[in-house]
């Protein structure tokens, strides 16, 4: 028997592209991840900060911490589960749910890492793109359906279109596939206001997944959030690490539970500078897609790689989505607070008078 020099993944992990996310540094503006571009409330530094080298040599607890996050979503403990960021539980969804044979259906563009976890399990893939408005492609999705359909992911707003999937939208496509979960990923809620963990438990195959890494400032931390009817949890437990969620991020997470006035100071800060982004996009008469989130997509056209380089000449990050499908062209920038973008706008004003003045642009 011929022996093969070094150990082979399954084909599936050999077939999987490798992620990169791009890297930044200290001292630039990162508008390039959505996350809170401040910090996280300081009485979670305070609570890091009075950790005990006792408390590290214990292995984590995650229990009464789901329980409080239950009780302010009005769940039962049980019908939350606490993970390492929502990538960890996009992870365990299609661990314990995607088999061979099955479908994970995902309007597209969408959130990257969907696509990647149910590439390591032995699904299809199925994607539904959204016609050139970018909006949530629902009649296409309701009708790409399947018996096969055992998972259907929705980041509501998504990400990088901002698009919005409506309530009842949603209804009709837990109802339509009754044999497959329904994720929806409120990763914005918190920028958007609108949810549907309201209807955990009431409809039988929804989950909703809530991040810690956008609005909260807590993305180093790795918290998310699983919530769902109790008889589709059990599986999800089966095959998480009872220690994925460390103990550091327990206590940071506890006291930003806690301090529902830093989460209500910051977004209303960034709905400020939203209105007045937008309003200055309008001015500078660049297209861009209308959004609820802390981020916007903008038509920067041809010149989208020269002007992703233009910003970061100014030590301003973001992000360049042309790879993405039905992209070409667009730029993703997240909202911080209305003093940072007064910098992106400057920055973003320089560069259209340039290209304009060359007669580029339009
Ligand atoms: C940013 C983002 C996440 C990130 O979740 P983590 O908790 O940091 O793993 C999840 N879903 C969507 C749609 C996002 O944009």
């Amino acid at each position: 028997m011929k022996v093969a020099s070094t150990p082979q993944p399954r084909a599936r992990v050999l077939s999987m592209p490798e992620y990169h996310p791009p890297l930044g540094n200290r001292d630039t503006l990162r508008l390039d991840f959505n996350e809170n571009t401040v910090a996280c409330s300081p009485a979670v530094e305070r609570a890091i900060r009075n950790m005990t080298a006792a408390e590290l040599t214990r292995y984590p607890e995650r229990e009464p911490v789901e329980a409080l996050a239950a009780q302010q979503l009005d769940l039962a403990p049980e019908q939350v589960i606490l993970t390492n960021g929502v990538d960890e539980a996009i992870h365990v969804l299609c661990q314990a749910f995607l088999d061979t044979g099955d479908e994970l259906l995902l309007p597209v563009p969408t959130y990257t890492m969907y696509a990647i976890y149910a590439s390591a399990t032995d699904a299809t893939l199925c994607t539904v793109q959204a016609d050139s408005t970018l909006a949530f492609p629902f009649e296409a999705l309701k009708a790409a359906i399947t018996p096969r359909t055992k998972l259907i992911a929705i980041a509501n707003p998504n990400s990088p279109t901002g698009s919005i999937a409506t309530r009842e939208q949603l209804i009709t496509l837990a109802e339509a596939a009754p044999h497959a979960i329904l994720l929806v990923d409120e990763a914005y809620f918190h920028f958007y206001g609108e949810t549907v963990i309201d209807l955990i438990g009431k409809l039988p195959n929804l989950i909703v997944a809530r991040t810690f890494s956008k609005a909260y400032g807590l993305a180093a931390l790795r918290l998310g959030l699983l919530a769902g009817p109790v008889h589709l949890l059990r599986w999800t437990r089966r095959v998480l690490s009872p220690y994925s969620v460390n103990s550091v991020a327990l206590t940071a997470l506890t006291a930003a539970l806690q301090d529902s006035a830093y989460i209500d100071w910051y977004v209303r800060q960034i709905k400020q500078a939203r209105t007045e982004f937008l309003a200055a996009l309008d001015t500078m008469g660049l297209q861009y897609w209308p959004t609820e989130a802390n981020f916007v997509l903008v038509n920067i056209g041809t010149l989208h790689r020269e002007f992703v380089s233009a910003m970061r000449d100014k030590a301003i990050l973001v992000r360049d989505r042309s790879a993405d499908p039905g992209c070409d062209g667009l730029v993703r920038i997240t909202i911080g607070t209305p003093e940072q973008m007064h910098s992106a706008i400057t920055t973003i004003q320089t560069f259209v008078r340039t290209y304009k003045l060359a007669g580029v642009v339009r």
